[in-house]
C-alpha cells in the first residue's frame, strides 16, 4: 500500500531529487479488441515540460486520459505524485487532486461567468469559503490575462481567451501536474500564441507540464523532451533540438516532414 503525498498548497517549484511527478510503466490499454496503448512506458519529472507528437490516433489522448484516471488501463502501472494508479482505480480521487486537465474543447459552462467557472472547484471539491475561491480566481485570471473579463459569460469571450479561462479553472485546484491534450487545435491562428503564452509562463513558474501539441515553435522553445507515440507505442524520446533536427525512426521523420 503506497503512502500518499500530501497535495502541496499551491507549490510548483520544481522539487531537486524528489520522485518523478508519473510513471507509466508497461502500460496496456484495450478498448474491447483494439489495442490502443501497447506497452507505454514514460516517466516525468517535477518541473518537467514533456511534449507528446504524433500522428491522429497514436493514442496521445487515451495516455493522457489514463494519467488523469479518466481511462482505467488493463495492464502496467501509473504511479502520479506517488499515488499508485492500478487497473481498478481505486484512487481515483486522490489522483484527480493531483491533476489539472486542459481540452481542445474549453468544456467551460456556458451559464457560469468567468470567476464562476474558476471558483466552482475549489467552492464545491475543495469546499473552500467563496470569498477565498474568489481571491484565488481573480488572481488566476489576472495570471492569464483576464483580469477585466471576470464577470463575462463564455459565449462573449474568443476560443482564445476561453481556452485561458479554462487554465485559470485547473490551475484553481492547485495540481502539481497539468495535462494539456491539443489546447491550441480548436483556436483560430491569431489567438494560439495568447494561449501558448501562458503555457510558457506556467513552464517558467516550475510547473510539471505533459502537453499533446503539434506546436512545433512552443515544443522548440518550452520542452525539456519530446516524446512521439506512433500505433499505441512511444517510438521516441528527445530532446527537441535533436527530435526536430535527426529524428531517429522513420514514421518520426515523415510525421515531421508532414507537420513542419
Ligand atoms: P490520438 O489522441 O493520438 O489521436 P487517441 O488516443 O484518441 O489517439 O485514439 C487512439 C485509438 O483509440 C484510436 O484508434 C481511437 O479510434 C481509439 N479510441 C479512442 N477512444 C476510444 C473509445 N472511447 N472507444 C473506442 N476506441 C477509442
Ligand atoms: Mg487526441
Amino acid at each position: 500500500g503506497g503512502s500518499a503525498t500530501p497535495a502541496a498548497a499551491g507549490g510548483t517549484a520544481p522539487a531537486i531529487g524528489a520522485q518523478p511527478m508519473v510513471i507509466c510503466e508497461d502500460v496496456h490499454k484495450w478498448f474491447g479488441a483494439v489495442h490502443v496503448l501497447k506497452g507505454v512506458s514514460l516517466q516525468v519529472q517535477p518541473g518537467e515540460v514533456v511534449v507528446i507528437m504524433g500522428p491522429s490516433g497514436s493514442g496521445k489522448s487515451t495516455l493522457i486520459r489514463t494519467i488523469n484516471a479518466l481511462e482505467p488501463i488493463q495492464r502496467g502501472r501509473i504511479v502520479v505524485d506517488g499515488i499508485e494508479l492500478g487497473p481498478d482505480l481505486h484512487r481515483i480521487e486522490a489522483v484527480r487532486r493531483e491533476v489539472g486537465m486542459v481540452f481542445q474543447q474549453f468544456n467551460l459552462f456556458p451559464h457560469l461567468t468567468a470567476l464562476q467557472n474558476v471558483t466552482l472547484g475549489p467552492i464545491w471539491v475543495r469546499k473552500w469559503p467563496r470569498r477565498r475561491a474568489e481571491e484565488l480566481a481573480r488572481e488566476l485570471l489576472a495570471r492569464v490575462g483576464l483580469a477585466d473579463h471576470a464577470h463575462k459569460y463564455p459565449a462573449q469571450l474568443s476560443g482564445g481567451q476561453q481556452q485561458r479561462v479554462a487554465i485559470a479553472r485547473a490551475l484553481a485546484m492547485q495540481p502539481r501536474i497539468m495535462l494539456f491534450d491539443e489546447p491550441t487545435s480548436a483556436l483560430d491562428p491569431e489567438m494560439i500564441k495568447e494561449v501558448l503564452d501562458v503555457m510558457r509562463e506556467l513552464a517558467a513558474s516550475g510547473m510539471t507540464m505533459l502537453v499533446v501539441t503539434h506546436e512545433v515553435g512552443f515544443a522548440r522553445e518550452v520542452a525539456d523532451r519530446i516524446v512521439f507515440m506512433d500505433e499505441g507505442m512511444l517510438l521516441e524520446e528527445a530532446p527537441p533540438d535533436r527530435f526536430f533536427r535527426e529524428p531517429a525512426h522513420e514514421r518520426a521523420r515523415r510525421f515531421l516532414s508532414q507537420i513542419l
